[in-house]
C-alpha cells in the first residue's frame, strides 16, 4: 500500500528524476490524447529496455513473446479488469468476474498459439466489500484456472474505491506454433470463430470460452499467417492486424456469423435500433479468435472445432493497411470501427 487514508504518502515518495521528460503539454488529458497514441507514446518512453535480445516481441500484439528455451517460448502478458469499465456490481455474479478476468489472459495466450501456464492475480477491493464477495470472485478464478490447467501462483490484495482484478499470465508457445498479428498476406482468407455481437447484452462477454482448443487445432494442423482474440470488437481489431501485417482486408458482411443476442429488440415504440450486423462488427468482448490462412490451406480450415463454428469472413486484398466491408448490395465500404474506447 502506497497512499494512507486521506491520499497522503505514506513511505515511498515516487523518485523525482531518471523519468524521460515528456514533451507534450502537461493539460492535455489522456481522452484528449486517445487510447492508441497513448500507447504510442509509453512505448516511445521504454527505451532500449524493450528491445533486449530476450524480447521477440514487445508491445504491440496479444502478448509478449521472450526467448525461454530451444523448444518453448515465454508468452507474457497482463490484464486489468475494472468495476463500471469492465461490469457491473449488479449485473455480473462476482464467480463470473473472477472468470472474466483470468479468461481474457487465457484468450490472449491462446491467440498467440500458446498454452496458458501461470498467472498471478491482484485484487482491489473497497473496504465495505462483504468476505464472501471476494471468495465467489476467487472460485470464478480457480474455475477458469482449472478448467485451462494454469496455476494461480501469487498475487497482492489491496484497498480500492471500486472492484479491481489484475491479472498477469504466464504461457509457453512452441516456435513452430507462434502466430502474430503481422503476418498477414495479400491472398490470405480471413476466419473467425463462434458467432459474434451483443456480448455485454447477453452477459456472454463475462461467461465466455476462450478458444484454446480452436487455436491449437489451428497452429497443430495449419500454417496461420496471423490471429488474434476478439476484444474491442471485430472492426476495431481487424484495424489493428491490419496495421500490424500492412495489408488491407475485405469482409464480406453477408458471411458475417452474427450471434442471437445481437439482434436488438425492438423499442417500446416497435422500433428496431441498429442492425445486427452492425453489433457483430461493432460490439466489443467477444473473445472470438479471428485468423488468416494462405488460401491454399482455407480448404483444410474445418467447419467446426470442438462444437464452435468457423466460418471464412473475407480475404486479404491489398498492400498497406485498410479494411473494407462487402455490403449485401455488393458496394464496397471502407469499414470504420466504432468499438469500445476507453479514452
Ligand atoms: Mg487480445
Amino acid at each position: 500500500m502506497c497512499y494512507g487514508q486521506q491520499g497522503l504518502p505514506l513511505r515511498h515518495p515516487l523518485p523525482t528524476t531518471r523519468y524521460a521528460p515528456l514533451s507534450m503539454s502537461s493539460t492535455r488529458t489522456v481522452a484528449q490524447l486517445g487510447e492508441v497514441r497513448l500507447i504510442q507514446r509509453l512505448r516511445k518512453q521504454l527505451g532500449p529496455g524493450a528491445k533486449a535480445s530476450s524480447v521477440l516481441v514487445g508491445i504491440g500484439d496479444d502478448t509478449a513473446v521472450l526467448r525461454w528455451t530451444a523448444k518453448e517460448h515465454l508468452l507474457f502478458a497482463s490484464d486489468m479488469l475494472v468495476e463500471n469499465v469492465h461490469f457491473r456490481r449488479e449485473r455480473v455474479r462476482p464467480r463470473w468476474i473472477g472468470w472474466k478476468a483470468l479468461a481474457r489472459n487465457v484468450s490472449d495466450v491462446a491467440a498467440m498459439g500458446g498454452l496458458p501456464r501461470h498467472a498471478v492475480v491482484s485484487l482491489g477491493l473497497p473496504p465495505h466489500t462483504s468476505v464472501r464477495f471476494a471468495d465467489e470472485v476467487y472460485a470464478g478464478l480457480w474455475r477458469c484456472a482449472r478448467r485451462f490447467g494454469l496455476a494461480i501462483v501469487g498475487g497482492d490484495t489491496v484497498r480500492a474505491p471500486v472492484v479491481v482484478v489484475d491479472v498477469a499470465i504466464l504461457g509457453t508457445v512452441r516456435p513452430a506454433h507462434l502466430v502474430l498479428r503481422s503476418g498477414a498476406r495479400v491472398g490470405d482468407e480471413v476466419f473467425v470463430t463462434g458467432r459474434l455481437g451483443g456480448s455485454l447484452a447477453s452477459g456472454r462477454h463475462a461467461t465466455f470460452m476462450p478458444r484454446v482448443q480452436q487455436a491449437q487445432w489451428l497452429v497443430r494442423h495449419l500454417k496461420v499467417h496471423a490471429m488474434m482474440d476478439l476484444s474491442d470488437g471485430l472492426a476495431s481489431d481487424l484495424w489493428q492486424m491490419s496495421r500490424a501485417s500492412r495489408v488491407t482486408f475485405r469482409i464480406r458482411a453477408a458471411d458475417i456469423p452474427v450471434s442471437r443476442a445481437a439482434c436488438p429488440p425492438r423499442d417500446s415504440r416497435g422500433r428496431r435500433g441498429r442492425q445486427a450486423v452492425w453489433h457483430a462488427l461493432m460490439d466489443g468482448e467477444d473473445f472470438e479468435l479471428v485468423c488468416v490462412v494462405p488460401a491454399r490451406a482455407a480448404n483444410r480450415v474445418p467447419r467446426m472445432i470442438g462444437r464452435v463454428p468457423v466460418t471464412a469472413i473475407g480475404d486479404v486484398v491489398a498492400r498497406g493497411a485498410g479494411v473494407e466491408l462487402v455490403g449485401t448490395d455488393g458496394r464496397i465500404r471502407p469499414l470504420i470501427p466504432e468499438g469500445f474506447k476507453h479514452f
